[in-house]
């Protein structure tokens, strides 16, 4: 194998040892590919689309013809018949049921996966792919680290599925297990699993596309020591879209715990947080609908499984409280300029009580928001902000408790679970990133989660279509090229260098001047223009940019993209943090661990730059393991339960190259193993006289001579009679051993 040290995507265990690999199993059967069809006539018979039959097909690489349509139509009859998973070859996809399905994800049923000789002849499930990395991380010579990439759009169900995924190793990786200590072996399973509503507590939201949408990314690395036992986990996470919390879309909301607390406080607790029944808060809009996530004692009970002490516990809906009360305060511009913005009698009692929940001092709380202080030398001037200034400040304010907030609870949860380095030595890692986003405004946050989501398509690309079909040519196989769409130019266009969008936005934001999209929008036209993926409206008002993504277009407004990538935090907030007196608040901003240089105001690092390194040491971790990966399908766009909408379907599977990647399993090698495994499982057969020919030898060797001892193993066996329908079948391709 040229490309040995690639990860492989393999189901007999992946392998890395660079000695090369036997590949079989061609499931040339379905091809779509003529040149491959046509030398295998007479001996199968090719499936036709037969309506009747069409719910029972469990792989689409058995559709015949495989077009955008007939896999469309495939999964339309499983979704009617209530059959929500479908293999695609390396893929698994899976379709949103919108419903609750009882007993398609019991504890029995996980453990029958589990136990199964053969998973994949079950009917296809997310506990296939789940075993399938669970026996994988075994490896053939060496274990190997495992990644079970979740995709879709928002709503398609990558939450749910990480959840499941999650839910059966904390079932399976300890169910079969003999230790001494039960006790420590289901606390641990159930604190990975308690990780799961504090962080959608406080990184979902309620949206106009789900009900429950992420507002991060996640990557859990579920550990395991030497018998496969569930140790421990450690989670990473990916840009918390903050802006939510002071600014919510039309329609939408804040992130769960808020609504949470409003509903689930005791009287005690409402008068300890100054929430009153019937009191408005400016951001906490849509309240009153019902969204199932809204369990405060869920949230509670999980942060005193993982630790979390009822003192702690306080602090932090204290610290919650003082931010929706600093929401409810309106600044009016003061008719002399010299002086500061006013504040209303119904403010001030809001900034009374957010100083109290905060312990910070009112009147220096006050200060900090309307007056800037320049300092030039050893001398400081103090400036009156304007009122749009003023508001900004309590927004940003709002905005830096809350993301430093999430990063102590990340960090607090990843003390609580992380098992200790010499317990554990591989891990099964699960990504639930926020699906591709497009809408009527769209701005830097959906430019990170739509570029984050370039990145694991690149990664899909690159693994998938682009690896295996290049690695078929160089070892010299019969291969029809097929087709796929590369998004390498697109993610140029957005990280390239010497200039793509994210330097010139760099570039902008480092110049110690007022933002301004005119100059923004000219140098994008001026340096990007030779890239086909950008494009302007001529006759837009607003300036903006169009990219195409893989998975479609999406125009982004310039307008406050470099103040959003400077993401700058008055070092007055900061400072006013510092001295207070509540000793969470006190310790997020002053612990050299959660303290990013950012909030601290030390550092330029811009979130373009954070994010782009963070996603990139994300694919070094994926590149390092074998990949799963699973499509969440959204069937319809109202989350209505059971209803298939064809134009919504067809445009997701287009959009993560469905057909391209049926069109390659199916004509592909799916199991591939190693010479040196191949040998150890297989050689013993040699050893038979009957199968022993004069002039072959068949002894394993290292390298170049294992390989030959395949091919020798290989001819020996395919020459025997016992083999002859296999024999057949491999006339047509000499290097494909079945
Ligand atoms: P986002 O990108 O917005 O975070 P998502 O892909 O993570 O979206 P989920 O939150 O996982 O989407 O799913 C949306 C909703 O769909 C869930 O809250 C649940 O109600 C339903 N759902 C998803 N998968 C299933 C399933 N397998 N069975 C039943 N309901 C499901
Ligand atoms: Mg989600």
């Amino acid at each position: 194998m040229t490309s040995a040290d690639k990860p492989s995507h393999v189901r007999e265990g992946g392998h890395r040892n660079g000695e090369g690999t036997v590949k079989g199993f061609v499931r040339k059967v379905h091809s779509p590919h003529p040149s491959l069809n046509d030398s295998l006539e007479g001996d199968i018979q090719a499936f036709l689309i037969d309506d009747d039959l069409l719910h029972t097909y469990d792989d689409l690489t058995k559709v015949n013809p495989v077009t955008p349509a007939t896999v469309l139509k495939c999964l339309q009859a499983r979704y009617r018949v209530k059959v929500f998973y479908t293999h695609a070859g390396c893929t698994l996809v899976a379709l949103n049921p919108f419903q609750p399905i009882p007993d398609l994800y019991t504890p029995d049923v996980m453990k029958e996966y589990h136990c199964a000789p053969q998973p994949q002849e079950f009917k296809p499930h997310i506990f296939i792919v789940a075993e399938e990395a669970y026996r994988n991380v075994q490896g053939q010579l060496e274990p190997v680290n495992q990644s079970l990439v979740v995709s879709g759009e928002s709503g398609a169900g990558k939450t749910w599925t990480s959840r499941c995924l999650m839910k059966y190793y904390a079932t399976v990786a300890a169910a079969s297990s003999v230790v001494n200590s039960q006790d420590t072996v289901e606390r641990i399973e159930r604190r990975v699993l308690d990780s799961n509503p504090i962080m959608e507590a406080f990184g979902n939201a309620c949206t106009l596309r789900n009900n429950n949408s992420s507002r991060f990314g996640k990557y859990i690395q579920l550990q395991l020591d030497r018998c496969q036992l569930l140790v421990g986990a450690s989670v990473q996470t990916y840009l918390l879209e903050k802006t939510r919390v002071a600014c919510q879309p039309v329609n939408e909301r804040n992130f769960h715990i808020f609504y949470q607390m409003l509903k689930g406080a005791t009287d005690e607790q409402r008068k300890e947080w100054k929430m009153p029944r019937g009191q408005h808060f400016v951001w906490l809009p849509n309240s009153e609908k019902p969204v199932e996530e809204d369990s405060f004692q869920e949230t509670v009970l999980a942060m005193v499984h993982l630790g979390i002490k009822a003192e702690r516990q306080r602090q932090l809906f204290r610290i919650l409280s003082g931010i929706l009360q600093l929401g409810n305060l309106d600044f009016s511009s003061s008719t002399d300029e010299s002086k500061p913005c006013d504040l209303d009698e119904q403010s001030k009692d809001f900034l009374q009580r957010a100083a109290e929940l905060l312990c910070v001092p009112a009147e220096e709380l006050l200060m900090s928001l309307r007056v800037r202080t320049l300092k030039a030398g050893k001398q400081s001037v103090i400036k009156p902000c304007p009122r749009s200034e003023c508001s900004m400040r309590r927004d940003c304010l709002a905005k830096v408790i809350y993301a430093q907030l999430f990063e102590w609870l990340v960090t607090f949860i990843n003390n609580s679970i992380r098992a200790d380095k010499a317990t554990w030595c591989n891990f099964i890692g699960v990504l639930d990133v926020y699906g591709f986003e497009c809408f009527q405004i769209n701005n830097l946050e959906q430019l990170c989660i739509n570029y984050a989501n370039e990145k694991l398509q690149q990664h899909f690309v690159a693994h998938y279509l682009r690896a295996q079909q290049e690695e078929y040519v160089s070892e010299g196989l019969e291969w029809s090229f097929v087709k796929y769409q590369d998004n390498q130019s697109c993610l140029d266009l957005l990280e390239g260098s010497p200039v793509s969008v994210f330097s010139l936005l760099n570039e902008e934001s480092r110049l110690n001047r007022a933002s301004d999209e005119k100059t923004m929008k000219v140098r994008l036209e001026k340096e990007l223009s030779d890239n086909a993926n950008i494009s302007w409206d001529k006759f837009s008002k607003q300036p903006h940019f169009t990219v195409a993504h893989y998975a479609g277009k999406v125009t982004y407004q310039i307008q406050g993209m470099v103040e959003k990538n400077k993401d700058p935090v008055p070092p007055e907030l900061i400072e006013l943090l510092q001295m207070s007196e509540n000793a969470l608040l006190h310790h997020i901003f002053t612990d050299k661990e959660t303290v990013s240089p950012t909030s601290k105001g030390l550092s330029k690092v811009t979130v373009v730059s954070k994010f782009k390194n963070s996603l990139e040491s994300l694919m070094r971790i994926l590149h390092t393991t074998t990949p799963h990966y699973t499509r969440c399908i959204k069937p319809n766009p109202d989350c209505k339960p059971l209803t298939f909408k064809k134009e919504e379907v067809i445009m997701q599977l287009e959009a993560c190259g469905i057909v391209e990647t049926i069109h390659i399993s199916a004509a592909g090698f799916p199991i591939r193993i190693p010479f040196k495994g191949f040998m150890q499982r297989y050689g013993l057969i040699a050893k038979y006289s009957h199968f022993k020919s004069g002039s072959h030898s068949v002894d394993a060797g290292a390298g170049d001579i294992l390989r030959q001892g395949v091919e020798n193993l290989l001819s020996v066996v395919l020459q025997h009679e016992a083999f002859d329908p296999l024999r057949k079948l491999n006339s047509v391709k000499h290097n494909s051993w079945v």
